[in-house]
């Protein structure tokens, strides 16, 4: 297990399901750290040491999980950090990793705790994964740093999640490639079980809007999957 001394944040206040995380965390290995309310949680975010990840309930007394997420996404020191939701309601769930909130993954309650570890487990082992590649990379109007987690387009500066990050990195990476829903589950998730194709859908989506113009390079192979172009300047020849 490559992440045996990471951080996790509990944002519950089911204190039973509190105790019970805590206890499936600590046995995996892992130091955790728990909030009940949002207040709370914000403060541990904004003073202590910035958690490698952070488990944060939907429906919480005080302000909802979404909210918080938002707010740990405009946090300078927390903007990368990976935020895994836990909702009780499926309809929630393009809000939840859509661009509104930007959480990266989800589970529903209620939820296996195997299934919670092993996505637990594969967020760590990408977030903890060197860059291949330490120089910029550039491809028409984006801009990427694999080294500062940092994407421009048009030299502006986007913000995106870890998960977009990493998307984004292996699409470039793999220009001109098919890339399978199934692959970039595999290869960008970290996981082959009991995602969905949807979840894909929703992030490539995402990245698409966040992209603006430079979203056009993203191909959609019907029926397939996804294709970054080949060459930039093929995206803009019919302008
Ligand atoms: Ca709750």
């Amino acid at each position: 297990m490559p992440a045996m001394t990471s951080h996790i944040l509990v944002v519950e206040d089911e204190l039973d399901l509190v105790r019970s995380l805590e206890f499936s965390l600590r046995r995996e290995g892992y130091v955790v750290r728990s909030a009940t309310t949002a207040k709370s949680a914000l403060e541990l975010l904004a003073s202590g040491p910035v958690p490698d990840l952070v488990l944060l309930d939907l429906m919480l007394p005080d302000l909802s999980g979404t909210e918080v997420c938002r707010r740990i996404r405009e946090g300078e020191r927390t903007r990368h950090t990976p935020v895994i939701m836990i909702t009780a309601r499926t309809e929630e769930i393009d809000r939840v990793v859509g661009f509104e909130v930007g959480a990266d993954d989800y589970v529903t309650k209620p939820f296996s705790v195997r299934e919670l570890m092993l996505r637990i487990r594969a967020i760590l082992r990408r977030s903890h994964a060197e860059p291949v590649d330490a120089a910029p990379q550039v491809f028409g109007l984006v801009r990427l740093d694999d080294v500062a987690h940092r994407a421009w387009v048009s030299e502006v500066e986007i913000r995106l999640t870890a998960l977009e990050f990493r998307l984004l990195s292996t699409f470039l990476a793999r220009r001109g490639r098919v890339q399978t829903r199934d692959l970039l589950l595999a290869d960008v998730w970290g996981i082959e079980a009991d995602v969905t194709t949807r979840t894909v859908d929703t992030h490539v989506k995402r990245l698409r809007e966040k992209l603006g113009d430079a979203g056009e390079y993203v191909e959609t192979v019907r029926g397939v999957g996804y294709r970054w172009r080949a060459r930039p300047e093929m995206a803009h020849s019919g302008e």
